[in-house]
């Protein structure tokens, strides 16, 4: 029986994760559900999966969710704040870290996790982005083990070979990652200058949070992924290669020595990467339909268009250039992202601010925690600058 904390429960990881855990009782209970500041949501899975911890980062909401909670009669525990999240993450109520907070906010949660040796099934991409040498550290220092749940790398790490530590001698030589191309697919760049937050968001093949959604209508959520992918398999950035894949069916290939390569295909639907996370190195049912070959007919690859899409060239451009310019990329693109939701900034205003951001990133890398927090935290004051540039 594996006990689980689901960090950001109320999200669209956390509802495809407890909606595979709801299916097997038998196998999973609930330690621990954490979420932002969405109090009658989470009081609601508290009630449904009778956690005996709940967190709710917000501090404001302690007490209005302690107080729902009473309501329904639960005797489940409640605290707030970061250093709640934090210690759950960290301690006894669970041994397996559903790590589904977004962006850099799911940074200090996921590292403790990892340094207290959990299972962690990681969805955090931007983590990864951030500190993927510190996250490392931490996973080796605590012996537990990563399991990624964003398809591509679940699909990349369903076709590697058990057990190789180096990608090379493994006889791999190119990691290939798929993208839907998003909802802007074929588009030039001065068709996309008046899209809207709505138009961004509505994906043509997969159902997720909003900032995702943007980032896979820009291509920076693909960018996001080939540094995810370089720290996760430690493979260079020139092994690594995107191909665009409308039907979002292949979710990732392998490409070795002798000409072969491997790929897992499945619908589009989450529950198949978490069940595959949760289950490792068993399978277990995840409630998503077979794959009907014949009805699909047929799967199309296109190259990716780096000049109408640029956050793509601009991930590839901070990999190469190392220092804190993954950082620097990430902080920019969040910025950028909420600011564009927000009706603050235009579409193309996200690469923009992600261009200054890069150019103004220090050489130096930032190797512990607090480094990391303090270039994030810069990176983002200078990118509210430009956005209030570009928004004027
Ligand atoms: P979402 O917006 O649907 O959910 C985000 C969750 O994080 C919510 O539960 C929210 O309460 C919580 N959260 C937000 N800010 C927080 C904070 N400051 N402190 C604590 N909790 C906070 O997002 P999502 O689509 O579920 O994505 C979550 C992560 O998974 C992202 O990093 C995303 O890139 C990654 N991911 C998502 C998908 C997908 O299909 N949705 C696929 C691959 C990877
Ligand atoms: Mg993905």
């Amino acid at each position: 029986m594996r006990t689980l904390a689901v960090l950001g429960a109320t999200g669209s990881i956390g509802a495809s994760t407890l909606d595979v855990v709801a299916r097997h009782p038998d196998r999973y209970r609930v330690g621990v559900l954490a979420a932002h500041r969405s109090v009658d949501a989470l009081a609601d899975l508290c009630k449904r999966f009778r956690p005996e911890l709940a967190v709710i980062a917000d501090t404001a909401c302690e007490e209005p969710l302690r107080a729902r909670l009473r309501r329904h009669d639960l005797a489940c525990r409640v605290e707030s704040g970061t250093d709640a999240l934090i210690a759950a993450a960290a301690g006894a109520h669970c041994d397996t870290v559903v790590a589904a907070i977004v962006g850099a906010a799911g940074l200090e949660s996921t590292l403790a996790a990892a340094r207290a040796g959990k299972r962690l099934l990681l969805a955090n991409k931007e983590a990864v982005v951030m500190a993927g040498a510190l996250l490392a550290e931490a996973l080796a220092h605590g012996g537990g083990e990563l399991l990624p749940l964003d398809s591509e790398h679940n699909a990349v790490f369903q076709c590697l070979p058990r057990g190789h530590a180096d990608l090379a001698a493994a006889g791999v030589r190119r990691i290939l990652l798929t993208a839907s191309g998003g909802p802007f697919r074929g588009r030039k760049a001065a068709e996309l200058a008046a899209i809207t937050p709505d138009q961004a968001c509505a994906h043509p093949n997969w159902r997720m949070g909003r900032k995702i959604s943007v980032d896979s209508a820009t291509l920076m959520n693909k960018g996001l992924e080939v540094i995810e992918a370089h720290h996760l398999f430690r493979a260079p950035a020139e092994r690594i290669e995107v191909v665009v894949h409308p039907q979002s069916i292949v979710h990732s290939l392998v490409e070795y020595a002798d000409g072969s390569l491997l790929a897992q295909l499945g619908n589009p639907d989450m529950r198949t990467a978490i069940a595959y996370a949760l289950a490792w190195p068993e399978r277990i049912d995840a409630g998503v339909s077979a794959l009907d070959l014949v009805k699909l007919a047929r799967l199309d690859f296109e190259a990716p268009d780096l000049d109408t899409f640029r956050c793509l060239r601009l991930a590839y451009q901070a990999l190469a250039a190392g220092g804190q310019a993954t950082i620097a990329l990430n902080a920019a693109n969040e910025e950028a992202v909420a600011a564009f939701l927000d009706g603050r900034l235009p579409f193309l205003g996200i690469a923009a601010t992600i261009e200054h951001g890069l150019s103004l990133a220090p050489a130096v890398p930032a190797t512990d925690l607090a480094a990391i927090l303090d270039a994030d935290l810069t990176a983002r004051r200078q990118a509210q600058r430009m956005i209030a540039t570009l928004s004027a």
